[in-house]
Parts: structure tokens; C-alpha cells; sequence
């Protein structure tokens, strides 16, 4: 009889049903982490162009922002410009057409400033055009009303819902704010120092009128306050035109 041994040979792992199972969980696993590192990453790339092109598009709307006020704005004194003043006073004479009000336009204008320019030099000139500006900023700050460089040493005023006597009440009191500035005048004929002379109209706007008009009525006035001496108000209401 044979006799026989019973030999058992323990394989080796790798010969084993777990190794497979374990090499393919394995490499599952390396995959999902491979994967997920992958994903953090362009998640994280997605993240940072994001950020910038938020960013970029704020430093877009701020040079946008900047351009649209540097277009608007007088450059020597920062107060609406000539353009900037034509576009909101008709859009306020439309306005007003609408709600019957009154509305007033006054006109500066400073006295003697060429002889200012000449006496004191153009930078003492830009100066005074500084100061004048100013006071308009200080003086005229009330909702719908306007302070304008209209150019040279000539600035408008838009007065919303103000009649006559409002307006030369405004102007009376840019006046004599100029005067207080108390710039050296030293070739004026009306006072040693910088004085303006404004003109001033007024009307209840109708359907059809020109705003242009009463523009023009108001640098009418300016005139006549020049020939009348300088350095006073001239006022003037228009009717039944
Ligand atoms: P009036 O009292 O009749 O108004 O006399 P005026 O000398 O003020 O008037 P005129 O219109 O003859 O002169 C305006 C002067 O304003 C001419 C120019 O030398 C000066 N001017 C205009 N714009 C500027 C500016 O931006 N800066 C400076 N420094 N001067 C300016
Ligand atoms: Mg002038
Ligand atoms: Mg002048």
C-alpha cells in the first residue's frame, strides 16, 4: 500500500483570490484619489480665474467710471462742463415743462479777468477760476440745481423750481462770496480786489419754448450788468414771450 503524504501548500499571496480583488481595489482607489486631486485642482484653477476676471471687470468699470467723469467734468475746476450742463439743463427744462414750475439761469462772469491774467499771470488766473468755482460748489448744492464752467472765466448756474426773486437771492449771494474771497485785484476798475457780474433769468416753461432762450436771456442781463458797472446782479423775468 502506498502510503502517501498529504502535502499542503499554503500559496502565496499573490496566488491567492485576494490579491487580485486587492490590486484591482488598489488601483480603484489610486484612480478616485488621482481623480479627486485632479478635480481640486482645476476647481481650485476655476476659483482663481474667476477672482480675476471678477477683478478685472471692477478695474474696467472703474476706468469706465473715471473716463465717464473726466468727459463730464472741467478739468481746471471740477465743475460740470459746457457739455455736461447742455444735456441736464434741457433735460430739466423738459421736466419743468412738465410740472409748470419756474426755472432760473444765471450767468457769471468775472470782471476785468483779462487784465487779472495779465497783472497777476495765468496761473494766478487759474487760481482765481479755482476759487470762483468753489464758491459755486458751496453756494448752489441744492437737488436739481447745477453749477457749470461754461468756459473762459463764464459759469452758469441751472436753478430747478426756482423763481426770480430765488434766483437773484442765489446770485446776490455768489456775489458778494466772490468779493469775500478777497483775491488782489491790482488792474480792476470796481474794486482792488476780484468781483463777477451775474445775470440772471427766469420762466414758468411751456410746451414748444427754446431752452436756448432763456439762456440767452440770462447772458442778456449779464450784459446789461457789465454796462451797468460791474460787479452787481441783473435780473430779469420772462413773460409772455
Ligand atoms: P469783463 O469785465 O468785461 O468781463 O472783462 P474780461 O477781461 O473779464 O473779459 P474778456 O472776455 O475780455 O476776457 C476774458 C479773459 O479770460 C480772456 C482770457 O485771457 C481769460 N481766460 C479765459 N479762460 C481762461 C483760463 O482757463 N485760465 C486763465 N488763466 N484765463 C482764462
Ligand atoms: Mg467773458
Ligand atoms: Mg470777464
Amino acid at each position: 500500500p502506498a502510503a502517501g503524504f498529504g502535502v499542503h501548500v499554503r500559496p502565496r499571496f499573490r496566488e491567492t483570490w485576494g490579491f487580485p480583488v486587492l490590486v484591482v481595489l488598489g488601483a480603484a482607489l489610486a484612480t478616485a484619489a488621482a481623480v479627486r486631486w485632479r478635480l481640486r485642482a482645476l476647481e481650485r484653477r476655476r476659483r482663481e480665474l474667476e477672482a480675476l476676471v471678477s477683478e478685472r471687470t471692477a478695474q474696467l468699470a472703474e476706468a469706465n467710471r473715471e473716463l465717464e467723469r473726466l468727459a463730464s467734468e472741467d478739468g481746471l475746476t471740477r465743475l460740470a462742463n459746457k457739455r455736461t450742463f447742455e444735456s441736464s439743463y434741457s433735460d430739466e427744462f423738459r421736466r419743468t415743462v412738465r410740472n409748470a414750475a419756474p426755472l432760473s439761469v444765471v450767468m457769471l462772469d468775472v470782471d476785468f479777468f483779462k487784465r487779472y491774467n495779465d497783472r497777476h499771470g495765468h496761473l494766478a488766473g487759474d487760481e482765481c477760476l479755482r476759487a470762483v468755482a468753489s464758491v459755486l460748489r458751496e453756494r448752489v448744492r441744492r437737488a436739481g440745481d447745477l453749477a457749470a464752467r461754461y468756459g473762459g472765466e463764464e459759469f452758469v448756474i441751472v436753478l430747478a423750481n426756482t423763481d426770480i426773486d430765488g434766483a437773484r437771492l442765489v446770485a446776490e449771494q455768489v456775489r458778494q462770496a466772490v468779493e469775500t474771497l478777497g483775491l488782489p485785484h491790482g488792474a480792476a476798475e470796481v474794486a482792488p480786489h476780484v468781483t463777477s457780474s451775474l445775470g440772471v433769468a427766469s420762466c414758468v416753461p411751456r410746451i414748444g419754448d427754446d431752452p436756448a432762450a432763456l439762456v440767452a436771456a440770462a447772458d442778456t442781463q449779464l450784459y446789461r450788468a457789465k454796462a451797468a458797472g460791474r460787479n452787481r446782479v441783473c435780473a430779469r423775468e420772462e413773460r409772455d414771450r
